[in-house]
């Protein structure tokens, strides 16, 4: 028998469906597999990156591939509203441009996982490419 309301029930479901596909999630659960260690969203960095190996001096950015506009079939702007979203994405992709130069400057080195490739089998040596030993 189920204990919570229709309205919490839903609630409930779309938290845990939500919080399961972030993209986000799973690719820390590569990098935690990987055996790195890492902190996550450090407010005093520009651009509060996702992930962030403080004695690597490394950051790692999840995007998802609609709101930062990836040339992939995901990152297809809607054509409705064009305008709107085609702002809107622009923005965030300026955004991503200001905060890795920043991120540069302050000698972190930065990647980014966009949200189509966490499914790819050489994401992990990628990851490892890019932190090192
Ligand atoms: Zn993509």
């Amino acid at each position: 028998v189920d204990h919570l309301t229709p309205a919490a029930r839903t609630e409930l479901m779309s938290r845990i469906k939500s919080r399961d596909t972030r993209p986000e999630l799973m690719v820390r659960s590569i990098i935690h597999r990987l055996g790195y260690r890492f902190r996550l969203h450090r407010k005093d960095l520009p651009g509060t990156p996702d992930l962030v190996f403080p004695s690597r001096h490394k950051v790692i950015f999840v995007h998802g591939c609609f709101w930062h506009g990836h040339t992939c079939k995901r990152g297809k702007r809607p054509t409705t509203n064009a305008t709107f979203w085609g702002d809107k994405i622009s923005q965030n992709r300026k955004r991503d441009r200001r905060v890795a130069t920043l991120l540069t400057n302050e000698g972190w080195q930065v990647m980014a996982v966009w949200q189509c490739e966490i499914s790819d089998s050489d994401l992990p040596t990628r990851i490892k490419r890019f932190l090192g030993r």
